[in-house]
Parts: C-alpha cells; structure tokens; sequence
C-alpha cells in the first residue's frame, strides 16, 4: 500500500473576487477552447496574459485575437514569421520556440491553465510553478511522469494545484481535506469509451476512426484514444493519486457510461459524495477560474428526469488491460508511470498512423515497462529534468519494440 501526497489545494488564501489574469497553455487545444469559450463571455474578469500553442498558428492567432491577448507563443520556431503575420496590427506580441514558452508561462499571473496534451506539457507547467503562478492542472502527464518530484516542486514554490480533470474536479468538489481520516474510498468514473462492449476479437480490428468516435466527450485525439483503451483512466488514477491525501487501494474506478457522475468520495459513515454535471469541460474549467467561489459555465443543464436512468458497472481488466497495466505500474512507482506514459503516447500515435493495431497499445507499454525493468532502467525520478529525460530514454525504448509489437497487434 503506498500512500499519495496532499496538496496544497484547500489551504491557500483564495484570491480576491475580482479580476484574475490568465495565461493559457495549449490554447488550441480541446481544454484550451472551453476555457476560451468561458473568458469570452466575461473578458473584464479574465484578462489574459499569454496563450501558448504547439503548431498552430491559425488556431493560436484566432486564440490572442479573440481575449486580446498580450503574447502570443508558438513552439515551433519555423513558424514565428506566420504567426507575426498573423497577428500584425493587432499589437499583440508574438515569440516562438520552447524557451520562449516557458517564458510566457512564467509571466506573473493569478492562473496558468496547464492544457497542454502529453508529457510536452511537463516543462511549461514546471516553468510556470517555479514563477510562483497558481496551476489548473488539465495536464495529467506532470503528474503521471514526475509525481513526487512535481508535488515538491509545487510545494516548494507555496502554489496551489487545482485539478482540472473532470473526474479529479469532481472529487475535488466532494473531497473534504478537513476529513481524510474520515475518507474510505475515492472513485473515478469512466465512460467506457467507443468500445465499451466489444469483444477482444472486434477490438485488434478496429480502425483509428472508429476508437476516435467517442460517445460522450468532444476531445483531443490522444486523449479520445486513451479513453477507447482505458489507459487514460488508469493515467487518471496515477494523477488521484498524487492529488489527493489517498492509498492506491482505495482509488477505484466505475464504468458509468451516461458520464454524468465525474467523480464519487466515499466517507466512514457511509455516505457517498459525488459530483453531477453534463460532460461539457466548461463546468470543471469554470470551478477552476472561479475557486473557491462560483462562476456561470453555460454547460447544458442536467434534467435527471429525462434522464431517467444512471448505470454504473465494473471495469473489465481482461478486455482492458491498460487498467491493469497502470495500477501495477503506480504500485512499482514514478519511474514506471512515466515509462508507461512515454510507451503509451508512441503507442497511440502509432495506432493513428496505422503502425499498430487497437490492441497493440496496451501491449506496447507493457513490453516497454518489461524491456526496462530487465535493464534495471526503472528509476523513479528525483527532479522534474530526470522525469523529462526518463520520458525520452522510454520512448526511444518503445520505438525500437514497435516491429515486434506490429507483428502481433492485430492477432492479440
Ligand atoms: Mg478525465
């Protein structure tokens, strides 16, 4: 049994009611729109520092227009000159290049919202806590790749972490810090993604547009493929985990296919807190802006009637392994969650590309996490720069195992 590390989250002095000036991480990105959406609609309360993209400079340029924002920044350095095009007369300031972001990410702001996808997102988040701004953490990899190391690097700087996962949100809203003691069960709801009933044999057949169709949520692709093997729940346990004050035993995961119930706190004396809300990002993203008071999100209203029905069931471990494999990899700790990660993000990119079939994700990070553990390579890291090179070693691991596992993946 191991036990997590609490957060600062609930002792910080909250901010002042009013103004709160945001820089946004991956502003392109699916949780870098909702957060858009929600600044749009009250843009004298959240002025925005500095929204930040990876590659796209059109999306990224549309982004700084539309919540006149003061810098905008790209990564890739080649496209600095379209992206000062772009924005030319708007008075916008533009820079490019991953020096460049971490320099926008720490401008000194009320909140940096961390929604960059992958463990890219691990440095800027980190060049954000170190300059001492306050993080809504979308970002699950800073977790899953440095934990303890991010935690201290976040404690070490008296930052508050907000999650803004919807699940870790949820349990956030439920999870009484003054209580813990008192706390016996914290659970994760997944959807179960596009193939929540298919058999193992339909799963090695099928093709990256059908485990893109997510029934519920409008994501990112990573993360929609995460969802279609589960992975991205067994990356969210490694994230509760760090997040809050728990044992891996007592993180559990239920299969609740309406994904109306994020997330569920059960207490000694029985009762069970949880969270409801339409799966639209924009209600976390809004507890997020607003904690700890209330914000409007324009989410859809939830009308349980005409819902009429919630179910829940048990997670399958014999059709989805990933759950498996990262519960195992949390017990063996840090050094194998970020190897999980890395094999995982080449493994996904591979099933996109076709490289892979389904089925061959799952089994990538497991032989990734094997190969390394015979190589006595799984060491947890001690900082978040090891974390970031431990990230490279593993995927430069997982890459080499690819022909063998594209071998078997469509057979599994
Ligand atoms: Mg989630």
């Amino acid at each position: 049994m191991v036990t997590g590390t609490a957060t600062r989250m609930t002792t910080q002095p909250a901010p002042s009611a009013g103004e709160r000036r945001l820089t946004l991480l991956g502003a392109t990105g699916s949780i870098g729109d909702s957060t858009l959406d929600l600044i749009r609609r009250e843009p004298e309360r959240f002025p925005v520092e500095a929204v930040t993209a990876n590659r796209n400079v059109a999306g990224l340029a549309e982004a700084a227009r539309r919540v006149n924002a003061r810098l905008a920044v790209i990564a890739e350095p080649s496209r600095h000159g379209e992206l000062e095009d772009a924005l030319s007369g708007t008075g916008i300031e533009t820079a490019a290049g991953a020096d460049a972001i971490a320099e926008a990410a720490a401008r000194p702001v009320d909140l940096v919202v961390a929604g960059i996808v992958g463990a890219a997102g691990l440095g800027p988040t980190m060049a954000a806590i170190r300059a001492g701004n306050d993080i809504a953490l979308a970002n699950k990899e800073c977790l899953v790749c440095a934990g303890q190391a991010f935690i201290a690097a976040a404690e070490k700087a008296e930052i508050t972490i907000l999650p803004l996962d919807s699940e870790h949100n949820a349990v956030f809203q439920v999870f009484d810090s003054d209580q813990a003691d008192g706390i016996e069960k914290v659970t994760l709801t997944a959807s179960g993604g596009p193939f929540r009933t298919w058999s193992r044999a339909e799963m090695a057949a099928a093709e990256p547009e059908q485990a893109l169709r997510h029934p519920n949520w409008d994501m990112g692709a990573k993360i929609t493929i995460d969802s279609a093997t589960m992975m991205n729940k067994g990356l969210e346990i490694i994230e509760a985990f760090h997040l809050f004050p728990v044992t891996t035993d007592q993180l559990d995961v239920l299969i609740h296919p309406q994904s109306v119930v994020h997330g569920l706190v059960a207490y000694a004396d029985g009762s069970i807190l949880a969270q409801l809300g339409s799966p639209d990002m924009r209600t976390p993203i809004a507890h997020c802006l607003n904690w700890p008071e209330r914000g409007p999100a324009p989410s859809r209203r939830l009308d349980l009637a005409e819902l009429g029905t919630l179910t829940f069931e048990k997670p399958d471990d014999g059709r989805f392994p990933a759950l498996r494999i990262a519960r195992e990899a949390l017990a063996r700790g840090t050094g194998a969650t970020n190897i999980l990660n890395a094999a995982n993000e080449i493994a996904v990119a591979a099933f996109l590309d076709r490289s892979i079939g389904f089925l061959g994700i799952a089994a990538l990070a497991e032989a990734t996490l094997d190969r390394m553990e015979r190589q006595g390579d799984i060491v947890s890291p001690a900082s978040v720069e090891a974390a970031i090179e431990l990230d490279h070693a593993a995927r430069a691991v997982a890459e080499e195992l690819l022909p063998e596992i594209r071998a078997q993946s469509y057979a599994l």
